[in-house]
């Protein structure tokens, strides 16, 4: 099972270094409010509004294709709440029955009450999302006793459970209001004599289960399945499925929830795209009876099938288990970006081009290049286990799926612009080196992104050509440091071919100074990097090593390029001169090139290590100590689009519209009401 995520890492640390929370807000024509993504901030957490603008360009049929699978989006998203905690769907609707009736609860009690739940939500329950550590509410469990018993008295017929009242609260009192008591989400170094899975709050594996009784048993549905310990110590595994409909199989754990997806995908199957049909099949097929070879033949025909609405939705990831097998629920719909992705076609259609004006040696260029192409796409809904901070994912995870049959590689362009707008400029007003170059970047810096994104991805990973000496593949020669190698070697393409006069030809540059805007996004994040490695003295990331390796190699060797700048005690990366700089670029990467072609470890390891790996730690203290004081959150939560349909007499969806809510309350709990009419806001 192949567990990486490439993309995600690789996406998350180019899009998104701190250096890009410099990122402009206003769009170039809107020049006088700008536009923020940012909703609301509870702590350290952040809400963000995730525009799906592509939307709007689809046609009526494609629009309600997007609203059905929408809906099916909508119907597994409990389930994450369940797989992370076994009391994660009482507390769910324990939080959600008081949100949704505030009538005769103290304002002040209810205030703590939705500020919590919309921590909750925002992390599928109450471990956070990144630490996998518990957080506790600031209200009292008396407070929260009053404020269950005024909304139960609000709300008749409704009930947590069938068990009156304070029991129920009392059976979730330390799941909620003791912090020790299953204090981690995934516990892969576990305290206190437990073992991985008894030290992990998650409902993979119910209570009981040990890491030893495992080892000896083998599973049918690795992927989907809860395991159980009967009483007389057996184990056996509930299968997450619906059941058949002619009941050959029958329905199994999240069957209500599958259920509902199976029905609305079914709404959505007629209304499919090019060859979706079948793909759309495969998938209620999977949900219906959970079978394993059902969700491989879905993979190959869902990787195969490349259409503007596209989706995921299924049990896919495994890291939240910390043995790595079972798959948490998680879905979304896409619709892909036109605007990027024709840049990206038209940047591939000229490979060649840019392969041939490259400043390496001609024996490390490449012939009849064919470059690999992500999909740029906007993100309509994201449920289940998936995170905003997702910004490009490369699917399916299954190996024999990926090895015939290839990948799909997503990059979420909705969510990147919204992390970015929402990030707004203070970060480019603290680390901007002059007015010039903050405006330079407030004016080209989405262009200048979106153009790093698609050369560095395109021209730069597809490029080169290695000597026929190397019998194995150049990572086996360059070892630890090839991937530093690679990440440079890609910036460095964007960087030298940023300025070759075929883009403007292309019309896929607006001006000559979106090159400068794209200098100052990578001279500065050496800079701003520092913030996020808060003790040593030295850089393990690939990404951060490959900024820190250009920006100070350049600076050595040619001098006037870029310097380190101070004033008012703090300090700044300074572009002296843009061509010099390119200079210095077309050096280094000549340079990498030669060495990736060659497979010269002695020489990637001097550079690296040179330039690369070690840095100040007073500037790290400095940097650190200006971002603090810019307090910006530190986990983001994405509120989706919101889709209405209008149906007439029979019930047939004749017009879907889009809107942005600027409340995740609303929303969420239009998503809670999909199963409890009676927590349908008023
Ligand atoms: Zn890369």
């Amino acid at each position: 099972m192949n567990r990486l995520r490439p993309l995600i890492l690789l996406l998350s640390l180019l899009l998104l270094p701190p250096a890009l929370a410099q990122k402009p807000a206003a769009k170039k024509t809107a020049a006088a409010k700008p536009a923020t993504s940012l909703v609301e901030r509870i702590g350290s957490t952040a809400f963000i509004r995730v525009e799906a603008g592509s939307f709007n360009d689809l046609s009526p049929r494609q629009k309600e294709l997007v609203w059905w699978l929408t809906r099916a989006s909508i119907a597994v998203d409990p389930i994450i709440y369940d797989q992370s905690s076994r009391f994660g769907l009482r507390q769910k609707y324990l939080l959600e029955m008081i949100v949704a009736h505030p009538q005769g609860i103290d304002p002040a009690v209810y205030k703590k009450v939705l500020d919590y739940t919309k921590l909750f939500w925002a992390n599928h329950g109450n471990h956070n999302n990144t630490t996998a550590q518990k957080f506790v509410p600031e209200f009292t469990f008396e407070e929260l006793e009053q404020a269950a018993t005024r909304a139960m008295k609000s709300a008749p017929g409704a009930g947590i459970s069938e068990e009156p009242i304070g029991q129920d609260l009392e059976e979730l009192r330390a799941s909620i209001f003791d912090p020790n008591f299953e204090p981690q989400l995934t516990a892969k170094s576990p305290r206190g004599g437990l073992d991985i899975i008894q030290a992990s709050a998650n409902n993979f594996y119910a209570p009981g289960v040990t890491v030893a009784d495992l080892e000896k048993f083998a599973e049918t549905h690795p992927l989907n399945s809860r395991v159980v310990k009967t009483a007389d110590g057996k184990l056996v595994e509930e299968v997450y499925r619906a059941g058949t409909p002619d009941g050959s199989l029958q329905p199994g754990l999240y069957a209500e929830y599958l259920g509902r997806a199976i029905e609305y995908l079914g709404k959505a199957r007629p209304l499919a795209e090019a060859g979706q049909a079948a793909v759309i099949d495969a998938l209620i097929k999977y949900y219906q009876t959970g079978d394993p070879r059902d969700w491989i033949r879905f993979g190959i025909l869902w990787v195969q099938n490349n259409p503007a609405v596209d989706f995921a939705n299924g049990f896919i990831e495994v890291y939240r288990d910390p043995r790595g097998a079972k798959g948490t629920s998680q879905s979304f719909v896409s619709v892909t970006d036109e605007k990027l992705n024709k840049l990206m076609v038209k940047i591939a259609q000229n490979a060649q081009t840019f392969e041939e004006h490259a400043p390496w040696a001609e024996q490390y260029k490449k012939k009849g290049v064919k470059p690999p192409l992500a999909k740029a796409i906007e993100t309509v809904v994201e449920t289940g286990d998936f995170a905003v901070g997702v910004v490009g994912d490369n699917l399916p995870n299954e190996n024999e799926v990926r090895e015939k049959y290839g990948t799909k590689s997503f990059l979420f362009t909705g969510s990147t612009r919204a992390l970015n707008h929402a990030r707004g400029t203070a970060s480019l007003n603290e680390f901007a080196y002059d007015a010039e170059d903050k405006e330079l970047s407030l004016k080209y810096g989405d262009e200048a992104e979106d153009l790093l994104t698609a050369l560095h991805e395109i021209i730069g990973h597809g490029s080169g050509k290695v000597s026929p000496k190397l019998t194995q593949d150049p990572s086996t020669y360059l070892k630890e440091y090839y991937s530093t190698l690679e990440e440079a070697r890609a910036d460095l393409m964007a960087l030298w071919s940023i300025w070759d006069p075929r883009l403007r030809e292309l019309g896929l540059v607006s001006h000559p100074d979106v090159a400068k805007a794209m200098y100052l996004r990578q001279f500065r994040a050496p800079l701003t990097q520092l913030n996020s490695i808060p003790r040593g003295d030295t850089i393990e990331e690939d990404h951060q090593r490959d900024r820190q390796l250009i920006a100070l190699y350049i600076m050595d060797k040619v001098p006037g390029s870029l310097e380190w700048a101070h004033h008012d005690d703090k300090t700044y990366m300074h572009v002296v001169d843009y061509q010099k700089a390119r200079q210095g670029v077309g050096m280094l990467l000549a340079e990498l090139m030669r060495i990736k072609g060659e497979g010269d470890y002695p020489a990637i390891k001097e550079l690296v290590d040179r330039y690369g790996v070690r840095f100040d730690p007073k500037l790290r203290d400095e940097v650190v100590a200006r971002f603090k004081s810019l307090n910006l959150p530190s986990y983001w939560c994405g509120i989706n689009a919101e889709l209405s349909a209008k149906t007439d007499k029979t019930g047939k969806v004749t017009a879907v519209t889009m809107s942005y809510p600027d409340d995740i309350r609303k929303q969420r709990m239009g998503y809670a009401a999909m199963y409890h009419p009676e927590l349908k806001l008023k």
